[in-house]
């Protein structure tokens, strides 16, 4: 017995977009269709080989009924051959499945009575009274052999019944006994395989509706594994990939790099003082704020082929297959201009910008990149702190020569950055003699200690505070307290501040000052700020335009530590201080002659110059007779007064 089923496993559920829907409909649909398929395949091979069998059946036609057996043979291989033609001719015009199905049965019916006609005017009634059992071979051929639906089976079998009981009633000559037993053998088995049809057909239909709902289930498992899937590689806030899926993309890269030395670079970018931001529009605003930034950059990576995803707060990452150093270099580029673009207002920030901008970190893979792919992403970090401690809104390529953050010193960032509120910072005052032995200025310098009281020196807090910006609201809380401490109260004519290269280059520095003295009601005489010789060239035309703003207000601009870094001369040419200070190691070294003729080519120098000489760390009396025979200006250091609070240095 020859039948199919719709097996509801396996199941192909075809590959479809995210978005697409897919209803129990369409799965019934689909597997309507290829079922249907299945059915015309079926049906063709069950033709091929019924008219076979019934071309075969030729041969006890010439054993049981020699008689007419020509006819019958020749009926057989007409219908046999237009049977098959018939049907090819329908497939292949491509005629719908029921008529391929009623090929089948005109081909089972016509068949059947083409046989028996002229085989019941066979002569030798015996054997053809048993030859006649092979008519329920055709009945069940039309209920279990083909897939008819049940009305076509019935209608084909019935129409065999019909042929039967016609033939042997009114054609055929048997007994009655031969009607009664054959004709209830026709209609059992008529009505049994009618009966095992209409199951079949049942049940063909149930398992069709379960593997359209097995299907349709698979679909919506799969439809809803794929967007978790995506969920879970999605950064809840920006939408754009997050740490978990930058991780994954990292790791590939990093298997490209080892296996085929597929060169790629990781870009770690982080936006400038958001805390701050937060602070003045709120974290909604902020939240705004890095989806904008996120959206924006991700148009600008995908188009170079690379991979941005959310690396954690405000930073982000950038994994790229890159062709050289510079291709990388220009995207990062890229990347902060795009930010800077965006203009977003960001007016609380301590510098002298006023809209939200990112630091660049960027490092690719190199010779030297060893076997971790974590080192690629510490070296784009170490590039991104380097980025931020040259005054951040810039990019900065991994050089294994950059410094690398001290751990020990990263407590000192929060503690630096609240410093003033939680008065953790405060001035202490050394005086600065004139030559006459008067004390007519002091110089402010800067304490800070941590919270359990313990001091933390200036040469550990200072670069840290330079490299976070702290040093920016620091500089201009020194300035101001200083003149109020020292001028307001006219505890001395002249306080000088030391102002680091950081303050100088912030294009507000000026008007700060400025600002301050008008707030003071002081005159700008009456400051110095003192700038270290060590400060670097690079960013000079800001240096000299901040110094040229303050000398109009009136305020003194004396050069720190002159001798102590190569730059010294190159400063004493380019600007015009009113004191230089010459570094306190010289007056030390005088011990010997070399040293001490080293100290007077120097006072000569700057005196030739025309500039006022001040020596530091006069910490001996033979050092003091010492400056006062090399008519120096003017003098401080420990030996003479030692740096003290405001308050105590009334008192001396
Ligand atoms: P820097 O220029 O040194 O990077 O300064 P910063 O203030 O940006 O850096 P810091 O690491 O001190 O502060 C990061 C801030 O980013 C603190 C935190 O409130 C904020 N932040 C982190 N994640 C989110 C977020 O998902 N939404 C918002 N609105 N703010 C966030
Ligand atoms: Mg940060
Ligand atoms: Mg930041």
């Amino acid at each position: 017995m020859w039948c199919y089923y719709v097996s509801p496993a396996p199941v192909t559920v075809p590959v479809h977009d995210v978005s697409a829907s897919y209803s129990l409909a369409d799965a019934r649909r689909s597997l309507e269709t290829e079922k249907d398929a299945i059915h015309r395949r079926w049906s063709r091979h069950g033709l091929w080989v019924g008219v076979g069998v019934y071309v075969g059946f030729a041969a006890p036609d010439s054993w049981l009924i020699p008689d007419v057996a020509p006819t019958t043979i020749a009926a057989r291989l007409v219908i046999a051959f237009a049977a098959l033609l018939a049907f090819e001719v329908l497939r292949i015009a491509k005629a719908r499945t029921i008529w391929l199905d009623v090929t089948c049965a005109s081909a089972l019916v016509v068949g059947y009575i083409g046989w028996l006609w002229p085989a019941v005017a066979s002569h030798d009634t015996t054997a053809m009274s048993y030859y006649m059992i092979f008519g329920a071979i055709f009945m069940m051929g039309a209920n279990l052999f083909f897939s008819f639906s049940f009305r076509l089976s019935v209608a084909t079998s019935g129409i065999v019944l019909l042929a039967f009981f016609i033939s042997i009633y009114w054609v055929f000559p048997t007994t009655p006994a031969y009607r009664l037993a054959f004709g209830l053998f026709y209609i059992s088995c008529f009505l049994f395989t009618s009966f095992v049809n209409w199951r079949l057909n049942v049940e063909r239909s149930n398992v069709l509706l379960n593997a359209a709902e097995a299907r349709y289930q698979q679909w919506a498992a799969t439809e809803r594994g794929l967007e978790l899937l995506e969920l879970s590689n999605t950064d809840y806030l920006t939408g754009i990939e997050n740490r978990r899926a930058l991780d994954r993309r990292l790791d590939e890269c990093w298997e490209g790099w080892k296996k085929h030395r597929r060169v790629f670079a990781v870009i770690l970018i982080d936006v400038d003082f958001f805390k701050r931001f937060n602070d003045q529009y709120g974290h909604q605003e902020g939240d705004r704020c890095l989806t904008v930034i996120a959206t924006s950059l991700r148009d600008v990576v995908s188009r170079s082929h690379g991979t941005i995803g959310r690396y954690g707060g405000e930073e982000f990452i950038v994994v790229m297959p890159i062709d050289s150093p510079e291709m990388a270099k220009g995207m990062a580029n890229r990347i902060r201009r795009e930010v800077e673009d965006l203009a977003i207002a960001h007016t609380e920030r301590p510098d002298d910008r006023s809209v939200v901008t990112v630091s660049v970190g960027v490092a690719v893979t190199r010779q030297q990149s060893g076997d971790k792919v974590e080192r690629i992403v510490r070296e784009a970090d170490l590039a991104l702190y380097a980025a931020k401690a040259t005054g951040r809104n810039c990019v900065r390529v991994f050089d294994p020569s950059l410094p690398r953050p001290d751990d020990s010193v990263g407590k000192l960032v929060p503690l630096l950055a609240a410093a003033i509120d939680r008065n953790l910072v405060s001035l202490v005052y050394q005086p600065i003699f004139d030559v006459d032995g008067v004390a007519r200025a002091v110089e402010a310098l800067m304490r800070f200690k941590m919270p359990d009281g313990t001091a933390v020196s200036p040469k550990i807090f200072i670069p840290v505070a330079e490299q976070t910006g702290a040093i920016l609201e620091l500089g201009r809380w020194a300035i101001e307290t200083a003149c109020r401490d020292i001028l307001m109260t006219d505890r001395m004519a002249t306080v000088s501040v030391n102002v680091s290269p950081v303050q100088l280059k912030s294009a507000d520095f000026a008007s700060n000052v400025s600002d301050i003295l008008k707030e003071c009601g002081i005159s700008g005489s009456r400051l110095a700020l003192e700038i270290t010789e060590g400060l670097d060239m690079e960013m000079q035309s800001e240096i000299f335009r901040c110094i040229a703003d303050l000398r109009a207000l009136g305020v003194e601009i004396w050069l720190d530590d002159f001798g102590s870094g190569f730059a010294g001369l190159s400063w004493l040419r380019a600007i015009e201080f009113q004191t230089v200070k010459v570094d306190r190691t010289f007056l030390h070294d005088c011990s010997n002659p070399r040293g001490l003729t080293m100290l007077q080519d120097m006072i000569a120098l700057i005196r030739n110059r025309g500039n006022s000489i001040l020596v530091e760390g006069v910490e001996t009396a033979a050092q003091m007779s010492l400056l006062k025979d090399l008519r120096i200006d003017r003098v401080q250091g420990f030996h003479l007064g030692m740096p003290v609070s405001a308050d105590m240095l009334k008192a001396a």
